[in-house]
């Protein structure tokens, strides 16, 4: 098989994998190597059921030792294999990117003969880029669960970005879906990584020489609705990686049924994406809005609320904290109004410190009045007026939702027609 076969069963099989996100590193082109890694990172393509696909975002392999039950490279399936050595993918990746094809490398593979085989080779692909070739872009890097300390730690050192799957929300299923994987075995690697990125950063404080480990951190993804857990699960799950790891993101996947299998939803399931959607919105109230999981949702209440973005949802069952005057509120408070981002509150304080705000000053601010007038009082006065019935309020936050939730949940209720 040659390289181009290859490339086309490997880049397709890749596509399942939303943690692809580039952002946060930086490194200029230095006068010994080729290319750059910036901001902006690996070019990005979105494919038709809306997932990111880079053009170099490929598989080493999809020969898999592993029997995942949602997944279509899992041992059982019959499918074409392929696998690349190290040299193809470093030759590839370079004259894609001497053709300005591509701005970087993204990664991941089936678990080939075994975890330490894989990921031994990955290591290789980057170590051939950096070394042989002086390749100066941008690399994310799968790791692979139950690889060796020493390779986690040299992937550190020539990736970007490291991150690994950390698949299904829970233990009880991974051992019913992935049997082959353990909590402990993922986990272990995403700690290393997260207590050598501290490590190294600390040094690099004290001496510009010391290296630079994992320079735009590690994230992770996560299968939502192919196994039972709630939303409140996994946005508790989701905080505790954020606080007690340091990710830098979880990424959420849509579930997508590629196997007939009892355990899973049936092949014509589709896609959850308005629930993957409002996890992402839930994901930034904890990320930049100050939230904790315990607060957008509780075990009476474990589900996001389809029709609504999260914190609408939960501005309207705390509805006795409304109307907050505009010219009191904290910075805190602000940033809990619905149609108020990190932004906009952030305006309002500057704006406060010179003047007192206006009704009239508002739009201008950068606020959503739309959203925030049901939430919002001037001198004592709601925007929007006071005793509106709660079922109005909840059309009216419907009503509000982006264009683009809207074009979602039109689709997913066409999906569901059928
Ligand atoms: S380890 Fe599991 S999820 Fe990964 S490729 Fe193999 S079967 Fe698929």
């Amino acid at each position: 098989m040659n390289t181009s076969d290859k490339l086309k069963i490997l880049a397709d099989a890749a596509k399942y994998d939303a943690s692809c996100s580039s952002s946060g590193s930086t490194r200029k082109a230095d006068n010994k190597g080729i290319g750059n890694a910036a901001n902006s990172g690996i070019c990005h393509s979105w494919s038709a059921d809306g997932r990111c696909v880079s053009l170099l975002k490929i598989l080493m392999s999809n020969e898999c030792v592993y029997d995942c039950s949602y997944c279509l490279s899992r041992r059982s399936n019959n499918l074409e294999r392929a696998t690349f050595t190290p040299e193809e993918i470093a030759d590839l990746t370079i004259n894609f990117y001497l053709r300005n094809y591509i701005e970087g490398l993204f990664l991941s593979s089936a678990v080939f003969a075994s975890p330490e085989t894989t990921m031994g080779s990955m290591v290789e692909v980057c170590r051939l880029l950096r070394q042989k070739h002086r390749f100066n872009g941008y690399i994310h890097l799968k790791v692979i669960p139950g690889s060796s300390q020493e390779l986690v730690r040299q992937a550190g050192f020539l990736a970007d970005r490291l991150s690994v799957n950390i698949e299904l929300p829970s233990e009880d299923s991974l051992k019913l879906l992935a049997p082959q994987k353990t909590k402990k075995s993922i986990i272990a690697p995403m700690q290393q990584i997260g207590e050598d990125h501290s490590g190294f950063q600390r040094e690099r404080k004290k001496s510009r020489n010391a290296p630079s480990f994992c320079p735009a951190g590690q994230t992770t993804q996560m299968i939502v609705g192919a196994s039972a857990e709630s939303d409140f699960r996994i946005l508790t799950l989701t905080e505790n990686l954020y606080s007690k790891i340091r990710l830098k993101r979880v990424y959420y996947s849509a579930y997508i049924a590629v196997n007939e299998t009892p355990q899973l939803p049936a092949l014509n399931t589709a896609p959850p994406l308005i629930r993957e959607h409002r996890l992402y919105q839930a994901d930034w109230l904890l990320r930049f809005y100050r939230f904790q999981a315990d607060e957008i949702l509780s075990l009476a209440f474990p589900h996001l609320d389809e029709r609504i973005d999260p914190k609408a949802a939960w501005a309207l069952r705390n509805f006795d904290l409304f109307p907050l005057d505009i010219n009191r509120a904290s910075y805190e408070e602000l940033l809990r109004i619905p149609g108020v981002g990190v932004t906009s509150a952030q305006r309002i304080i500057n704006t406060r410190r010179v003047t007192a705000i206006r009704e009239q000053d508002l739009k201008k601010i950068g606020m959503v009045l739309k959203r925030a007038k049901y939430f919002i009082s001037i001198n004592g006065r709601c925007i929007a007026g006071s005793g509106i019935p709660h079922h109005h309020l909840v059309a009216a936050m419907c009503k509000a939702e982006q264009p683009s939730t809207k074009k979602l949940l039109q689709h997913s209720r066409q999906l569901r027609l059928f």
